[in-house]
Order: structure tokens, then C-alpha cells, then sequence
């Protein structure tokens, strides 16, 4: 699969945060395992409180060891401390992570660049913008701005 095709599935699992997740915009996130393109991790934004969706993703790889990982994610990971703690930072101190694909920025003024700021200084690879039409589509309509 192509990085599109992991993003597009990052989407679809965007569509299972909603209704509960709400007021939080619905995100979904995958990891992939570089040395085998496949999907080792799947997940989406849970209630309010509970797990956003690279939380959920990290927590279903936790304690396993992998070379370099790739995660793609629907929306920048947050960068401040709300109700959970920054995805942003958990993604930064995670070693085996090596690159992050954002589809769309996140326009919330708390963040809005900032998190993929914390990515690049920890020295991650960023790419932005990866099926931002797809995603723009189905997130805008839960984004507030
Ligand atoms: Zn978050």
C-alpha cells in the first residue's frame, strides 16, 4: 500500500470517533511498520477525557519493539495539555516513530502549527497535506474555528 492508501485508511477509521468524540473534531490515525508496510496500529478519537486517536494508535503498540515506524494521522496531533495529555509530545518521545504524515493542519488556535513544530524539533520527518482533500471533505464539517 501507498502512503495515500494508509491516510485513506487513517480517514476511514476517523468515521468510527463520531458520535462519541464530539466536541473534539473525529481523527483517526494509523502506524505502519516500515521494514513490512503494514498497518501494526489503528485508532480514533474516543469521548471526551479518553484516548484521542494517536493515543489509541501508541497504546495498542505498547512495549512492542519495531525499527521505524511511520504514522499517518487526519489532523496535526495536539499540542497542549487539555483534558489528555499533548499526542504531540507522546509521538515526539516515542524512538521507534521516524515520520508523520498530517493530512490538514489544525486551525484551533491552541495548536494550529505548533504540533508539528514539537515533531520537527524532537527531529521527526513531517509531511503535511497528504489527502487533504479527502480529509477537508468529512473533518471541516466537525472543526471549529
Ligand atoms: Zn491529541
Amino acid at each position: 500500500m501507498h502512503d495515500e492508501g494508509f491516510m485513506l485508511a487513517a480517514l476511514r477509521q476517523s468515521r468510527k470517533a463520531l458520535p462519541e468524540c464530539l466536541p473534539n473534531p473525529p481523527v483517526g490515525c494509523v502506524i505502519v511498520d516500515a521494514d513490512t508496510e503494514e498497518i501494526v496500529a489503528e485508532g480514533y478519537t474516543r469521548a471526551p477525557g479518553k484516548h484521542h486517536a494517536e493515543a489509541d494508535a501508541l497504546y495498542q503498540i505498547q512495549g512492542k519493539a519495531f525499527n521505524f515506524l511511520k504514522m499517518y494521522v487526519t489532523l496535526e496531533p495536539c499540542s497542549f495539555h487539555g483534558r489528555t495529555p499533548a499526542c504531540a509530545l507522546a509521538i515526539a518521545q516515542d524512538s521507534r516513530i521516524h515520520e508523520i504524515y498530517v493530512s490538514v493542519v489544525d486551525p484551533d488556535p491552541r495548536n494550529n502549527g505548533q504540533g508539528l513544530n514539537i515533531l520537527k524539533k524532537s527531529g521527526k520527518t513531517v509531511y503535511v497535506g497528504l489527502c487533504a482533500h479527502e480529509v477537508n471533505l468529512f473533518i471541516n464539517q466537525y472543526l471549529l474555528t
